[in-house]
């Protein structure tokens, strides 16, 4: 047990949450500093929802518009995309609904450039949409990664 007290915190939490049975033989201190911690998760969770409806609120002024050549729509698809990398959130692919990435990417018959959703399906870069406007931009938060939650 001794390990413990190095433990990252995540590990701490799901330490006492898998063993709930044996929490009133050991020592108590574990349960509450998993419930300190699984209180400012979800007030974190919170915050960063209230983020994510403001920001995809103030977007919807850029859907449907074109800033007329290529180079500038490509700037304005790298800056939408850094502000939501900023946290961490992602964009919903229209014809799939898998969190992506807005880029922008050449095409004929659209001179100004195609915003495109480019996300990775069945291990798969895939390119979805192709509107010559932003898009309308539904936000979500970024996938976790698998080893976290999957252990
Ligand atoms: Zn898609």
């Amino acid at each position: 047990m001794d390990s413990v007290l190095n433990a990252p915190l995540e590990h701490l939490v799901a330490l006492s949450r898998a063993k709930p049975e044996e929490q009133a033989d050991g020592p108590e201190p574990l349960v509450p500093a998993a419930e300190v911690l699984e209180l400012l998760q979800q007030e974190v969770n919170r915050i960063q929802r209230s983020i994510r409806l403001t920001l995809q609120g103030k977007l919807q002024d850029l859907v449907g518009r074109s800033m007329g050549s290529v180079e500038h729509n490509r700037a304005l698809a790298a800056a939408i995309q850094s502000m939501l990398d900023q946290h961490g959130f992602r964009i919903r692919c229209h014809q799939c609904g898998h969190p992506a990435i807005l880029r922008l990417s050449p095409r004929k018959g659209i001179p100004t450039g195609a915003f495109v959703f480019d996300h990775t399906i069945d291990g798969r870069r895939t390119f979805h949409g192709g509107s010559a406007t932003v898009p309308p931009i539904h936000l979500l938060a970024k996938p976790e990664r698998k080893s976290r939650s999957q252990r």
